[in-house]
């Protein structure tokens, strides 16, 4: 029987003495690549030059040395009597042996010199051939392509008299694979960063773009940051502006929640979002005129269409929080949501289109700055998503539970009559929460969220979180607030931080003080314990959902006396019970949906 061969070709060539002695040693017959071959031949060991079996020289400067049938021939075949027949016929000799690393790509591209040119001659094209055309044929060739694995390897390959075993050359295999998966990652990452965005800011957007620069990530000391796609290109473009690392989390986030919102509800949904969870988010309807001027529109010139209320009620649940939001719009962005963005604080809109007088107001927002996403309402996110979290890719299934009506069916309390507005709000509220950080609760009332507890680590803090914003929501509805003398001139966000401070209910001194008086006209009386009471005791009717079960009935008493009458969460508690008899105490409809919610 003729000795087994081993093909070497190496550009790191760490250890690779020890190795060619050994597997000479061994009664290998050793072949190499040019500088390979050349290296272990001045070191005193037998090897013979590739280009003696492929009876063809190097040739172009190196870029074709081990690409040919006599090499890949030798190393694809299998042991069937067909492909030996095949080699025989070739004068083909099977290798059994590939050791190979490849061109030092990633190295080159980050020194600061580095030009295409360069990079395009240190892209290994017959390596990577070798690595995989030998880790396919891992039932019978071993493929070594760390030179960490040498010794072991040789001591395998001497112990097994040649044979190392199936589960070497398939750990090999894999490494090799993964290897090569690498290496190609990094070469696409440079040319998506040459080739995938265009250079001049005005084109930077239009077009084919499969991946944008970002000024940075998280923190400005996060640099360098992008956003793309590895196939075809992204769904979205900036028609102004351009988007940050959060500004995306937020604007991808928030737009899922308003497509879906839409799909189950059949109205235009808007969603207002900071660091990556709602503030507010609502379907389309009617605002009566309480309302209107709770959510600051009442003096608006254009007639409120559906989905100007949508984002009338998103923006204005919890004014505070939604200052400097990123919107998302299920629907084309009309004249008069335009009008209210254009004179709210935001950082960016993402919507399906713009008609063209809503975009000439956003156009003219922050001097043309201010950011305006277009998505592609076709576009489908991928089955799989996958991110990294200290060096670890974590990878899922994407969340793509269904919320409609039929996850409400299992009423478990008593009273089970869940009227038409109450199941349109429990919907708004459980679709809120998948795009809510965990833990979350939120609360919802004509078709708006009007409270929302986010990342909290205990359950009751988000019911108590949700539950206060709700409660200062609705005091905001009080005819001592919505009466509030403030002076002529004051700003929108200098109205909502005064009514704020008015409705919390926070005794102020000082400067502080001083500041908030200066506001109005006439230094309003806060409001009493009694009024307040008397104003609580008017709502009812309000849904509330959990994005996992309720631990303790604790959360359900709470939730009642922020005038929840409608509740959804899963089940699974061993308090199941206790949280269904407190429901029953105030005669709430609870729905157990079955359907935990996380979401980070
Ligand atoms: P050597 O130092 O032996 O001349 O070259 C070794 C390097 O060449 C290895 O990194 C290997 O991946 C690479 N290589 C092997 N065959 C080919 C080929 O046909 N074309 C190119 N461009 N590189 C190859």
């Amino acid at each position: 029987m003729s000795a087994p061969i081993a093909l070497l070709s190496v550009y790191d060539k760490a250890n690779l003495l020890d190795l060619a002695k050994g597997l000479q040693s061994a009664g290998v017959r050793l072949l190499g690549s040019g500088g390979t071959a050349k290296k272990i031949r001045e070191a005193g060991i037998p090897i013979e030059d590739v280009s003696d079996i492929t009876k063809a020289p190097e040739m172009l400067g190196g870029r074709v040395k081990t690409l040919h049938p006599a090499v890949h021939g030798g190393i694809l075949a299998r042991s069937t009597p067909s492909d030996e027949q095949d080699l025989k016929a070739q004068s083909i000799s099977p290798i059994s042996i590939v050791v190979c690393n490849l061109y030092p790509f990633t190295e080159t591209i980050s020194k600061p010199n580095c030009t295409v040119a360069d990079a395009v001659e240190e892209v290994d094209i017959g390596g990577v051939t070798l690595l995989r055309a030998a880790a396919k044929n891992h039932e019978r060739v071993s493929v070594i392509s760390d030179p960490a694995d040498y010794a072991e390897f040789l001591e395998a390959w001497t112990k097994g008299n040649g044979d190392v075993g199936q589960n070497i050359r398939s750990k090999l295999a894999l490494k090799a694979f993964e290897m090569t998966a690498k290496y190609d990652d990094a070469i696409s990452g440079y040319f998506r960063g040459q080739y995938a965005s265009a250079d001049s800011p005005e084109d930077k957007f239009t077009g084919t773009v499969q991946r944008i620069p970002l000024r940075y990530g998280a923190n400005p000391h996060q640099k360098p940051a992008q956003a793309y796609v590895t196939e075809g290109e992204l769904p979205f473009k900036a028609l102004y502006g351009s988007p940050g690392y959060i500004n995306l989390l937020d604007a991808l986030n928030s737009y899922a929640l308003v497509k879906e919102l839409f799909e189950a509800l059949g109205l235009p949904a808007a969603a207002s979002f900071k660091h990556v969870s709602p503030a507010g988010a609502a379907v389309g309807v009617e605002l009566n005129e309480i309302e209107k001027k709770v959510y600051g529109v009442d003096d608006l010139k254009e007639p409120l269409t559906p989905l100007a209320c949508a984002y009338a009620r998103a923006r204005g649940a919890d004014r505070m929080s939604s200052f400097g939001d990123f919107i998302a719009l299920s629907a084309p962005c009309d004249l008069a949501t335009a009008r209210i963005i254009s004179r709210e604080v935001s950082d960016g809109i993402i919507a399906p289109g713009y008609s063209p007088e809503a975009l000439e107001v956003l156009g003219k927002k922050k001097g043309g700055k201010y950011c305006v996403l277009q998505i592609d309402p076709k576009y489908t996110p991928a089955e799989i998503e996958t991110k990294q979290v200290y060096g670890i890719y974590l990878q899922q299934k994407r969340n793509n539970a269904k919320i409609d009506a039929k996850l409400f069916e299992n009423i478990v309390t008593k009273n089970k009559e869940l009227p038409s507005q109450a199941l349109t709000d429990l919907i708004v509220a459980t679709l809120a929460l998948k795009y809510t950080q965990s833990n979350s609760v939120s609360y919802a009332y004509r078709g708006a969220i009007v409270g929302i507890g986010a990342g909290q680590q205990s359950r009751i803090h988000c019911t108590r979180l949700a539950g206060t914003k709700a409660d200062l929501w609705w005091l905001r509805h009080h005819p001592r607030v919505l009466a509030l003398p403030f002076k002529k001139g004051v700003k929108r966000a200098e109205k909502a931080n005064g009514i704020d401070l008015f409705v919390g209910g926070e005794v102020l001194e000082g400067g502080e003080r001083t500041q908030w008086e200066s506001l109005f006209e006439s230094v309003p009386e806060p409001l009493t314990q009694e009024e307040r009471t008397e104003h609580t005791r008017q709502l009812t009717g309000v849904a509330c959902s959990s994005d996992a079960f309720f631990p303790f009935p604790d959360n359900v008493h709470r939730a009642f006396r922020s005038g929840v009458k409608y509740l959804a969460a899963p089940s699974g508690s061993v308090m199941d019970e206790e949280c269904v008899k407190a429901a029953d105490e105030h005669d709430m409809v609870f729905a157990h949906t079955s359907l935990r919610l996380f979401h980070h």
